[in-house]
């Protein structure tokens, strides 16, 4: 039976990114090779590496002037990456959460970090929404997503100065003014692809301004310099998130995934909100339309396990909550069918049944 997937990342693909990677595993375009003992210099992979880049660009609507690379280290090489590259002295961060918290230690290794706003005095369950920009940091860093509390910020914030984000979790999710950013980078491991590679968008005149000597593999510009290519990109990973973004592209593209992500999250809350048993512990205003929270309300408490062993009888697998927040996360990424949270919604509902 197939599963109801519902982990965090990694996370569910599209059975078009599996098929056709598990195609070009055994022969990678009428090679007569798998994709896994190629070149990636060979003219078949560069191909793919171009076509990865450009729709990117496509569904993102990316402006002149950007570079797109396929790294690796994950999104949190970028948390040392983005000031090792762009803090001259100064840089504001929002707190919202494990992830961003993880950013800020790194910051602080190259300059002054002012965190404008937190959430931590409520556990993370909101977003912050009144913060002052300092218009002499030289970004502002978010993370538009917050995957461990459910929490998301769905649009782009207004900022005197440039932005970058971190968008691991929500990217391909909503239309963005890549315009406002000098950077965005998001692992591919939530919404775009196998773990291995980190997406990464930069504005190339935002680079090439900070005085520190910065170690080769960890300079963007090496890697623009190169096209991508210094040195042997995580091939299987890029190929497997090239299929993805075709078929992003051919449903529809990013607003045609909105829609479908808004109405997921709708039905789920919708859901919770009217449970008797579960709350959900993100604030109404800051909800994210992609990591679901809820606990077991007080009177039930007991009952979480039992819930969790109801639901993987039911095919619905990922549904613990992290560590940190405890109770249940749904994650709800593009490729989660609308069916697989209908079975999510039915299942609290017999489980309210018959408790
Ligand atoms: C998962 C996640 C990360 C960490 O990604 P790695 O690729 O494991 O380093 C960072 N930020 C956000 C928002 C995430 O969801």
């Amino acid at each position: 039976m197939k599963k109801h997937n519902f982990y965090a990342g990694p996370s569910i693909l599209s059975q078009y990114t599996i098929d056709n990677t598990i195609a070009a595993i055994k022969d990678f375009d009428n090679m007569g090779l798998s994709l896994l003992e190629i070149s990636h210099r060979s003219k078949q992979f560069v191909n793919v590496f171009n076509e990865a880049c450009a729709l990117v660009k496509e569904l993102l609507e990316v402006p002149e002037g950007y570079s797109v690379l396929w790294l690796g280290g994950g999104a949190s090489m970028q948390f040392a990456m983005v000031p090792f590259n762009l803090l001259n002295k100064k840089a504001a961060y929002i707190d919202t959460g494990t992830w961003a918290s993880n950013a800020i230690k790194e910051a602080k290794l190259f300059g002054e970090v002012d965190v404008i706003a937190s959430s931590r005095d409520k556990n993370f369950s909101y977003f912050p929404k009144d913060f002052t920009v300092p218009t002499d940091a030289d970004y502002l860093h978010f993370t538009s997503n917050n995957t461990i509390y459910g929490t998301e910020l769905r649009k782009d914030p207004d900022s005197p100065i440039p932005l970058v984000g971190d968008m691991s979790s929500d990217i391909f999710t909503r239309k963005i003014d890549v315009s406002k950013y000098d950077l965005i980078y998001a692992g591919a491991q939530k919404n775009l692809g196998p773990s291995g590679v980190t997406l990464v968008i930069v504005k190339n005149d935002a680079l090439g301004k900070v005085e520190r000597t910065i170690p080769t593999m960890l300079n963007y510009m090496t890697h623009i310099k190169k096209d991508g290519m210094y040195n042997t990109p995580p091939v299987l990973p890029i190929y497997a998130s090239l299929q993805t973004l075709r078929h992003y592209k051919e449903q529809g593209g990013v607003e045609k995934f909105q829609a479908l992500d808004e109405e997921k999250a709708a039905v789920l809350y919708d859901a919770i909100d009217n449970s008797r048993m579960f709350v959900g512990t993100a604030a109404e205003d800051s909800r994210s339309i992609m990591n679901v929270c809820f606990v077991m309300a007080p009177d039930y408490a007991e009952l979480e396990q039992a819930f969790i062993d109801f639901a993987t009888a039911r095919g619905i697998v990922g549904i613990k909550g992290h560590r940190s927040v405890g109770g249940f996360r749904a994650s709800l990424y593009n490729a989660l069918p609308l069916d697989s949270v209908k079975a999510l919604v039915e299942t609290i509902k017999e489980f309210e049944k018959k408790n």
